[in-house]
Parts: C-alpha cells; structure tokens; sequence
C-alpha cells in the first residue's frame, strides 16, 4: 500500500541497552504477566496470567485503554483518553493487546469501577490490525466466555471509501456485549475520509461525562499541564550509549540480527534507484532494495514497509525557530514509574535524533497537540484560538477545519504563523505522535527475485493553501536514496507486512489485473511470478492486465517490461486507457466496458480472479460498478443480485484489492 501511513513501532524498555537496568522490580512482576499471545519464546507460568489486570489495577489505576492500531492513530487516541483519565480522577493506561494475555479480560469485572476502553482500527479488507490479530481470534473463537460486569466501550477507526467501514471497532463492540459485558456509552464511529479527529474529539466529549455519571465522580479541574514525561539533560554521556535513529535495539543498525521485523528492521541497500517516467512534471520512481543474507522472505503481493526520515531542513528550521541546541543529549522519563512505557522514544537521544527519527514533524498536529500547546502561546489571542481549535464548538471545529487542515499546517508552519507560540521542545516533542513506517505494494516476484524487493513510487508533493511546498516524507526520502551516496551505499530500514493479495493457487486459473497509475506495482510481481510458472513448464491461464496513465508517451509505467510480456505470451491480454492523449478521459474501466463480454466469459465461466490497486475513492469503486453493469447485463441480473454476486466473488478471495485513498 504505497505511502500509507504504518503501525507504530511502541518502544518499551525491552530493548534498551543490555547495561541498563531493564525493569524496575514492579516493572519485572507486571512484565511477567503481560505476555505477547504471539511471542512464543515467552514462557509464563499460567498462574501468573491470574495477576495480569489485577495488579495493574492495585496501583491505583482503573481505566484501560486498548489500542488496535496500524498506523499509530488509534495507538494515539488509547494515550490521549488514558492521559484525560488523569482530569476526571481516574488513573489511566494505554494498552497493546498483543501484550497481554486477553483471556484474561473477565477478571476486569473483579474490580470495582474498571473500564476498558477499546481504540480499534479496521485495516485492509476489514480485518483486525497486526496488533489485534490475537485478540480477534480469541474473541471469534470463545464463545463461553463469561465477561459479564466488564465494563467497556469501543471507539472504531476505519474509512468509509473502504468496503468494511469501521468492521473491527463494529464486530468488538457487538461480540463484547455477546459474551455478557456492559457497554457504558455507545461505539464511537470514526471516518478518516471525512475528519478522524474530530469524530474522536465530538465522541469524547460525550464520552467522559457519561463515565463520570456512571461511576459517580466528578471531573477534576482542567489542567491543561499535565506532563506524561520529565526531560533529562545528559551532560556527560559516552555517546555510544546514545540512539541515533535504531528502531529498537541501541546500535541494531551496526549489529545487524535476524529476525527482521517492525521492531527490528533490516538496512536494506539501495541496488537501483530510476526515474519511471519519461516526461511530465512528476517524479515516478522504481526502487530496489538487496536483502541478500537477511534471511527476508516475501510473497508477490505483500508490502513493503519503510521507515523513513525527516528532512533535515525542516528539523534545522524547528530548532532555529524554538531557539535551541538541537545536539543536547536527553531523556524524557515516564512520570509514571509503573508503566511499561518508559519513553515516548528511544532514549536517550538527541533533539535532532528524535525529531528526524522518532517523531511526526510533517502531518498537521493533533488537536490535543493544540490544546496542550496552547499555554506557551504569550499573545492571549493565539491562546484563544488553540483552545478553540481543540474544542468541539462548532466554530473551533471549522477553525481547526480550516487553519490547519486545509492548509495543510504542519508543526513548523504554526510556529511560522504563530510567532507567540513558542513551547519548550522537549514538551513538544513529548507531544508529536512517532513518525510512522511508510507501506508499499511490491512490485516484484520472489520466485524471480529472491534476494531484491522492487518499489514503485510517485514523488508526493504539493503546494499548500499558505504558499508553502509540502513534501511527502518517505517518497523525497526515498527519492534521495541513490545508489551510491559520496561513496557509501544507501540504505532503508525495513520489513515485509504479509498480505491477503494473492496469485490463485492453481496457475491454471485465469486472472485479471487492474492497476492503473502506481497501482501497477504488485502486479508486476504477478506477471514475474506468472512468467516464471510457464519458464517452469506449468500450464499457466489468462493473464490480463488492465492499466492507465496520463499519456503514452509520458507515464507509461513499465512499458517495455508490459510490452515484453506480451509479447512473450505471459500477458494474454495488455490494455492501457490513456486518460489525457484526446479529448474525453478514457480510463481503466471504459476499456472493461468495451470487453465486456470477454471480461464476463474469465469471470462467470472461466473462474478468474479479479484484482484491483490504486486510488481507493475513486477508482476502485468505479471499476466495482462496471463489474455490477457486466453482470447484470450478461447474468441478468438486477443492480441488487449483481452487487451481491461480487460481494460473493470477494468472500470466496476472487475479488481481491489493495487500495489506499
Ligand atoms: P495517477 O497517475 O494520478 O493516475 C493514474 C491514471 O488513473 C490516470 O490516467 C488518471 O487519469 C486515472 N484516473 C483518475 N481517476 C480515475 C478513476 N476514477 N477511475 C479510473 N482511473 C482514473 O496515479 P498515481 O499518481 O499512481 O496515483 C494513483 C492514486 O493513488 C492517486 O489518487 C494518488 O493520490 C493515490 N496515491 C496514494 C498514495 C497514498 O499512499 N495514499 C500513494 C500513491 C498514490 P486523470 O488523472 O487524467 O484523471
């Protein structure tokens, strides 16, 4: 999925320097407890798992707050209602699932005023994030389960351009009441195509009142300064104890061990990097990344994830404008000594290490990012608008709506605009949410490229209602990645995410590939891989590809290599809708259209299995329709009967996508 946002990497203590003390003696007791249901070179005693929530629940604390988060939204959302805990006399914590043993969830019920609170984003076709996979299963699969007096409630994160708006949040919600637990206010909804945020922000509002009610206690004063960490200034420090960047381990970068995933990525050098296209004001580009000896293995189909770097530019700006050192080694410390999360980020570190690395400096801050801000703003009218800004009022929301959003604002661009606002860093950078790992279809075969991992990539950049030139991160990273950088190899810190988007297992079966524009990439990995079955002497069906571009004679992704293809027998059929060459736009599913009978013959009779990549808004559902117009017009069928039959080809995995909007 190309330059989605990613899951985040949570960094807890686990992976601090071996020298350190790891754990504080609470910290041991309450680690032996929460255990990945995934990590199974973890063995815990069962009776330990009895303790699990209970102790968590003696310190005091008796909210929590399960996040299930892919692109560290939701992980986000889990921190902020466990921090705002904290202004209604309760003490919070946020919650990775994938840590701690869910079975557990009933024994909730045994302490008086808990809650669980459950942040759960929808990913992909409707499925569970990475981090929630166990915890779904579990659910699925526990049908006496008793969770009767475990308080809950669900707040969704989904999109509704996807099919499964929302389906996670939706079936968590539902399947807690099924097994007896008590919903103490309604599922929040959240659509990212419309305003995540301030669906969160309108939801919690409502939200903490009803808790209150609930348990009958009242909100403390508003303290818009509570601090989640303290700053430690190391001044004499051997700088070998410093992170420079390392996702997890110190020094995992020089040190390189297997196995390699979202909290262990390989440095992958760059062995190509191309400019795609031939003409056109746009930079598209082909990658590929050598993961010889890593022991990586992929699948055509999967992601690739990415953890890029900020542009230092902007980071030298962040420090000049907030006047300070940006090489000042620190810490920020977990106020909190019982949480299993010690630091926002890897620490210690450096300002200009946190803020290239570690931190979001490009997206348009947060609400509560605003909120909390607010107070170092000297000019009590700046003041005003942040706090209106973080409000639910109607015209907060559409300042909030306007100011930052539509503009495009990210953090740099309101200290530009706001020159009274000028927060300590090490506040703001408690603030910032982690920057993300970047996901991208791969375009290419393992069967044909065991050792490389392909990457096709548009350049994302953009002029902002302010004047200014917003650059996508990862792709002017990845621009910038040449092959050979003042003699040194360049590399990317990554890792391979698993998909559902697969080849038929039967060679034999036909398929129909539409990609247009980079919506191309995974199936160039299936035309490597369909290729290679027929160099094996496999009978191999119809492999036809459908994509689209601006113009011929500009990007034309992959012409050549289509072209071989065809020629070669691999593609059956090779049809691209140049949308700008004439008047009228001609698109990917006008050619579907005008082979609509052949297109009917693959899918009703033949058993093909239809794929689809690219623009979720819009493309993607315009090709979904002209598969209902085929099939009511060659299967008889009204517009009903018709969506229900592609309904069923994508349940039976013969309708696959992998979009992103
Ligand atoms: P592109 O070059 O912008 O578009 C490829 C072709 O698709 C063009 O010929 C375009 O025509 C055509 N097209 C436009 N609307 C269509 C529709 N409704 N149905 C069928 N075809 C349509 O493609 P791209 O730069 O690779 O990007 C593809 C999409 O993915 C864009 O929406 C882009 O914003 C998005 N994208 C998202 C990410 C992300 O991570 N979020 C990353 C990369 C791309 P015209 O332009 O002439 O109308």
């Amino acid at each position: 999925m190309a330059d989605m946002d990613a899951e985040s990497v949570g960094y807890t203590e686990a992976v601090m320097d071996e020298e350190e003390p790891l754990f504080s003696n609470l910290d041991i007791f309450l680690f032996s407890l929460v255990v990945g249901l995934g990590h199974d070179t973890l063995v815990v005693h069962p009776l330990h798992y009895a303790f699990c929530f209970c102790s968590y629940f003696h310190q005091g604390k008796n909210i929590i707050v399960f996040y299930g988060s892919q692109t560290g939204t939701a992980e986000e959302f889990a921190n902020r209602l466990s921090k705002d805990a904290q202004r209604y006399g309760m003490k919070g914590m946020a919650a990775d699932p994938e840590e701690y043993d869910m079975g557990e969830l009933s024994r909730l019920s045994e302490i008086s005023n808990s809650l669980a609170i459950f942040c759960m984003a929808t990913y992909g076709e409707g499925d569970p994030t990475d981090n929630a996979q166990d915890f779904y299963d579990w659910l699925q699969e526990n049908d006496d389960e008793d969770l009767s007096g475990l308080n809950y409630t669900v707040f969704a994160l989904g999109n509704k351009t996807y099919e499964h708006y929302n389906a996670m949040g939706k079936y968590v919600d539902k399947r807690l009441e099924e097994m007896g637990a008590k919903r103490i206010f309604d599922l929040g909804l959240g659509d990212d195509d419309g305003n995540l945020e301030e669906d969160f922000v309108s939801w919690r509002e409502q939200f903490w009142p009803a808790v209150c009610e609930h348990f009958g206690v009242e909100a403390l004063g508003d303290d818009s300064s509570i601090r989640q960490y303290e700053l430690q200034e190391h001044t004499d420090i051997n700088m070998n104890k410093v992170y420079t960047g390392e996702i997890g381990r110190l020094k995992s970068f020089e040190n390189q061990k297997p196995p390699f995933d979202s909290k262990n990525p390989f440095l992958a050098p760059v062995t190509v990097n191309r400019k795609l296209n031939k003409a056109g004001e746009r930079h598209l580009m082909h990658l590929e990344l050598d993961i010889t000896g890593s022991k990586i293995r992929y699948e055509s189909g999967d992601h690739v994830a990415v953890f890029p770097t900020n542009d230092s530019t902007l980071v030298n700006k962040l420090g000049q404008v907030l006047g300070v050192d940006l090489d000042v080694v620190i810490s920020l410390n977990n106020l909190d000594e019982e949480s299993n999360k010690k630091h926002p980020f890897p620490c210690p570190t450096t300002y200009r290490t946190a803020l290239t690395h570690y931190l979001d400096i490009t997206n348009p801050p947060r609400t509560n990012v605003l909120y909390e801000l607010a107070q170092y703003a000297s000019d009590p009218k700046d003041q005003e608008n942040m706090r209106k800004m973080a409000s639910s009022s109607p015209e907060g929301k559409s300042l909030y709506q306007s100011w930052v959003l539509d503009a495009c604002r990210n953090i740099l661009a309101i200290l530009e605009d706001m020159p009274s606002l000028r927060p300590p860093i090490d506040h703001l950078c408690e603030l910032l949410p982690r920057l993300q790992a970047r996901y991208y279809s791969i375009a290419s075969s393992s069967k044909v490229h065991p050792n490389s991992i392909h990457i096709c990539a548009v350049v994302v950049e953009y002029k902002t209602k302010t004047g200014r030139a917003n650059k996508g991160v990862a792709t002017n990273w990845l621009k910038n990645k040449l092959v050979t950088d003042n003699g040194h190899k360049s590399s990317v810190p990554m890792y391979i995410r698993k998909s559902q988007f697969r080849l038929p297992f039967k060679p034999t079966n036909p398929v129909i590939m539409i990609g247009p524009g980079t919506g191309i990439a995974p199936f160039m990995g299936f035309i490597q891989e369909r290729g290679w079955l027929k160099q094996q002497g496999k009978e191999v069906g119809e492999t036809v590809m459908y994509f689209g571009c601006r113009h011929k004679n500009e990007d034309y992704l992959y012409q050549e290599e289509l072209e071989e293809a065809e020629g070669s027998g691999v593609l059956t059929q090779l049809h691209v809708a140049f949308s700008r060459d004439q008047e009228h736009k001609v698109y990917v599913q006008h050619l579907i259209k005008q082979n609509k009978e052949n297109i009917w013959k693959l899918v009703h009779t033949d058993s093909a299995h239809i794929y689809v990549c690219g623009d979720a808004r819009n493309m993607a559902k315009d090709v979904q329709t002209a598969f209902y117009e085929i099939a009511e017009e060659f299967g008889g069928m009204t517009r009903t009967q018709a969506t229900e039959y592609v309904k069923k080809l994508m349940t039976k995995g013969r309708y696959s996508q992998d979009v992103w909007s």
